[in-house]
């Protein structure tokens, strides 16, 4: 088998939404889901008329529902989500911007190109760490379409950095009657300081503040498929929907049973930590993951023996996915400390396993972070460490 080929793996590394490795853990639900719906399903028909039915009222009731938003589309990812809504209300019209939301998103999506191939054009104001609202008012002119907002998401600013509320651009907006989007990225859906992860506000929040639109990523933490959420006023989301574009956007029936199976974990928040991945690994206890830590290191010292020593020591996790960086949950690593071969050997042996164990390198040692493995995943690494140390106990000369 090719190694480039699609293949699970496991995850050592410590970030939860790790880009490579697929981003969020889907829930056995959201899994179950994709598996029932690989046949026929109903994505365009209607059951009560047998008529042809839009795919977008699919989670469209329960997006509404969870975030008291008018109306949802569902696209490819949260950078479709913008384009979609750049072009169907923005072309060749102007775009209000603060210069300190000029971001660039992981793989080249900036925001100032984006906006050009939308056939939108950029009206950057205020400056880089400073952005008043009188920036934008005195922006506005009768070629004004839209005043959008974007969360800094993979990066913080230390030091005077002062950007414009969202409440007071809406309270601009309707003065002007010019509708406020918010690409607010990670689509928290639920509020994560219960897990002791403060300073992300949720789409419900956005909502409440009385943006227009606000789009988000659904494989952010919200823990489901790749796809781009877009919620708001029906009116605008309308013009969305019928905007060619539209089509070369859309998702499949396999994202929107996923989808569907994620939002609806969100209807029983209390259950979060247990149902959905992604919330689980931000929540487990560190003491569970010194747990888990200690097991592994035992099975994989009683292989090892002198080849690699085995110890735990502390570290710390990642959410990812260019999300809240400036967040570390502290974790407990199982730390293998090879004596005959390096790191970077060790490492690569674990990774040609089937399934590949990923983790990450620090000194001379190889790392693999207890809060984002499974005990599934640990019995796995233990078949795959009896392998590795038979290869490096075979002389090489
Ligand atoms: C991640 C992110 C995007 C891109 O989302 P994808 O779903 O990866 O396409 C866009 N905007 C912001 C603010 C983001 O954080």
């Amino acid at each position: 088998m090719s190694s480039t080929l699609l293949s699970p793996a496991i995850n050592g590394t410590g970030v939860i939404l790790h880009t490579g490795l697929g981003r969020a853990v889907l829930s056995q639900a959201a899994s179950d889901a994709v598996a029932k719906m690989g046949g026929y399903c109903t994505i365009e028909l209607d059951i009560d008329t047998g008529k042809r039915g839009s795919r977008h009222e699919i989670v469209s009731q329960s997006i509404c529902e969870l975030t008291g938003a008018e109306s949802a589309i569902v696209v490819n990812n949260n950078a479709a989500a913008v384009l979609l809504i750049l072009s169907s209300l923005s072309s060749g019209k102007d775009v209000i911007m603060s210069r300190g939301q000029l971001v660039e998103i992981g793989g080249s999506f900036r925001m100032p190109d984006v906006m050009e191939q939308s056939g939108a054009r950029l009206v950057s104001v205020g400056s880089v760490n400073h952005t008043t609202i009188e920036d934008f008012r005195a922006a506005i002119t009768d070629q004004t379409s839209l005043i959008f907002a974007v969360h800094r998401s993979n990066f913080g600013v230390v030091g005077d950095d002062q950007e414009v509320p969202l409440d007071q651009l809406v309270t601009l907006g309707r003065e002007f009657n010019i509708p406020v989007a918010h690409d607010i990225g990670s689509g928290v859906l639920t509020d994560l300081s219960v897990y002791g992860l403060s300073g992300e506000a949720t789409v419900q929040d956005s909502v409440r503040e009385g943006v227009s639109i606000v789009c988000f990523s659904g494989d952010k933490l919200m823990g489901g498929p790749q796809a781009g959420i877009i919620i708001g006023e029906n009116r605008l989301l309308r013009r969305m929907k019928s905007n060619p574009i539209m089509r070369a956007l859309r998702v499949d029936k396999l994202t929107f049973a996923a989808l569907a199976a994620t939002i609806e974990l969100f209807r029983d928040a209390d259950s979060l930590p247990v149902t959905h991945p992604v919330i689980r690994m931000i929540s487990t206890p560190i003491a569970q993951v010194n747990v888990r830590a200690d097991q592994l290191c035992r099975r994989l010292g009683r292989i090892f023996g002198s080849v690699i020593s085995v110890s735990v020591e502390d570290s710390t996790s990642e959410i990812g996915g260019g999300t809240m960086p400036s967040h570390r949950l502290p974790t407990r690593v199982v730390s293998l400390t090879p004596s005959t071969v390096t790191n970077h050997e060790v490492a690569s042996l674990f990774r040609r396993g089937k399934p590949p164990v990923f983790g990450r390198l620090k000194g001379e040692r190889f790392l693999m972070d207890a809060r984002t493995l499974s005990d599934t995943d640990c019995d796995s690494i233990e078949k795959r460490a009896k392998d590795v140390y038979r290869t490096l106990e075979i002389p090489t000369d």
